[in-house]
């Protein structure tokens, strides 16, 4: 094995056992404890607001703005709601155990922490992604080891060191490429939460299940905008484009394809390409060059097959990707099949509602889609035809920044929920308390003999019937099973 490859293992060992020896202590603190450390260290990382959102900018280039309102102003809420609401969801909950033929018994089922949580980031939100899962995997008990993006280093570290200020080992962080992630992987984590691309979060998935470690992921999305005959034609354009082109396109929920109704195309989509043209000289380039590749390369493809170019197209020379938006594609063509993650999206048309329903699933993506239309009763209608985890109606993909709303997505997109209480299933297991007051010997234990088939009987027909006869009968069944019992 390579040095360098051992020095990360030894690291992300280190890390996570070190994570996990504060975890027992911080778990073992009553909640109320937790929400006053979290609230401090809330406030302690956002007094760093301006040069967080400094450093997003810098690593990724998205405007300043979209650094605030897409990774910063998401920190701020993610601390509030979780430390105001995370209690209440974290509480034990009082079990139904039949008193009649289980007296005696009281039984809750508490969430308790996995252990250690090794979040694997990419780069698009360097802030707000890890986050969204940071804060109320700590909430719920667990220790954190981080592992940010190689393309977003400083984000990353800047976050875990303005974190251990308050929290020291609970939060560590592994740096480096792929080979840090694949580390923290085997350094054997309680639970991997993996946000990127589907190629890697299966590879991640495979490890995770032959190590017997629990894995979430959230993954790549080929999201459709669904444009009904009624869409209100100039805030339908303004909203399409800015999912679109918004981080160029650099968003696992961005719009890829649009699926218009015939009756409004010839309006609409004028309207869309001359949104999406006005953007243009605010697109930053892709974070990467390989990225760029992706989808340059989908674009010629999708030429050289027949798309017609509506807005944008192949840029000049080394020049940003524009805008761009094609019809005329091919089902078969990679711009329609895979996920572009960038500036570009593939226009279908359709006469109706069932065959722009049929286009929006044609993928096995299945994160978000939204449907656009003034009827919003019809719109919802068609909106939950779409097999995604999420549909919005006449918007799109803005809940990413409200921690109330799970984050979710289906098929190739992955089995994670970020944010929302429902992501501390998988943040949290489910612990059976059950304490037995009872001072009789249980009617199901030995011996075994007539009166307790007899009895069996009797709870079968009881939970059948329902009737009070079927009670009493299951009353005297009890009562000759204890004389049984006692001889
Ligand atoms: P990526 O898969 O290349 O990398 C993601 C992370 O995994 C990085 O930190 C990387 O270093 C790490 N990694 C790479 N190889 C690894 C390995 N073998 N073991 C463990 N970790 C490894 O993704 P990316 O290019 O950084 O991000 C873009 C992708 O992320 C897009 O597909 C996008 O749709 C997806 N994404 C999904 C969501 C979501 O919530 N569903 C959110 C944002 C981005």
């Amino acid at each position: 094995m390579e040095a360098a490859q051992q020095d990360i293992q030894a690291v992300a060992r280190e890390r996570v056992a070190a994570a996990r020896e504060a975890a027992e202590a911080w778990a073992a603190r009553p909640v109320a404890e937790r929400v006053r450390v979290l609230q401090v260290a809330g406030k302690a990382l956002l007094e760093g607001a301006d040069a967080l959102a400094s450093l997003v900018h810098e690593e990724t280039g998205k405007p300043l703005g979209e650094a605030f309102s897409g990774d910063v102003l998401g920190v701020a809420d993610l601390f509030a709601y979780w430390t105001a609401h995370g209690p209440a969801h974290l509480t034990a909950r009082r079990a139904r155990i039949p008193a009649l033929d289980m007296p005696g018994k009281k039984g809750w089922v508490e969430r308790v922490p996995r252990g250690v949580v090794g979040v694997i980031s990419p780069w698009n939100y360097p802030v707000a992604l890890p986050m969204r899962v940071i804060v109320p995997a700590l909430l719920a008990g667990n220790g954190i080891v981080f592992k940010p993006s190689e393309h977003t280093p400083r984000s990353g570290r800047f976050l875990i060191e303005r974190l251990r200020d308050q929290l020291g080992p609970l939060v560590g962080i592994v740096e480096g490429a792929g080979e840090a992630g694949a580390a923290l992987v085997e350094a054997g984590p309680d639970l991997v939460h993996f946000t990127g691309s589907t190629r890697t979060g299966l590879l991640v998935a495979r490890r995770c299940a032959e190590l017997g470690i629990a894995c979430e992921t959230e993954l790549g999305g080929k999201d459709c905008a669904v444009v009904l005959d009624d869409a209100a034609v100039e805030r339908t354009a303004a909203g399409i484009a800015w999912g679109i082109v918004h981080n160029a396109g650099q968003d696992c929920a961005s719009i890829e394809r649009v699926a218009v109704h015939a009756a409004v195309a010839d309006t609409f989509l004028p309207r869309l390409a001359a949104q999406m043209d006005a953007t243009a000289a605010s697109v930053p380039e892709l974070v990467t060059p390989m990225q760029r590749e992706i989808v340059l390369g989908q674009l010629r493809e999708a030429i050289e097959l027949g798309a017609t170019v509506v807005c944008g197209g192949v840029p000049e020379g080394d020049a940003p990707i524009p805008p761009t938006l094609l019809t005329d594609v091919p089902r078969t063509a990679r711009a329609w099949t895979e996920e572009t993650f960038g500036p570009l999206a593939v226009v279908e048309v359709h006469d109706d509602d069932d065959a722009l329903v049929r286009a929006a699933n044609d993928t096995r993506y299945g994160l978000g889609g939204s449907v656009w239309g003034q009827d919003t009763g019809r719109a919802e209608r068609v909106a939950r035809r779409l097999r995604t985890g999420m549909v919005w109606v006449n918007n799109h993909a803005f809940t990413g920044a409200l921690p109330d709303l799970p984050w979710v997505g289906r098929g190739a997109s992955g089995t994670g929920i970020t944010s929302s209480p429902e992501a501390l299933d998988h943040l949290t297991r489910p612990r059976v308390v059950v304490v037995d007051t009872s001072t009789a010997i249980e009617p199901w234990w030995y011996p075994y003999s007539d009166s307790l088939l007899e009895l069996m009987r009797a709870l079968i027909e009881r939970q059948r019937t329902g009737g009070i006869g079927a009670t009493l009968k299951t009353l005297g069944a009890l009562s000759r099973r204890k004389k049984d019992l006692s001889r």
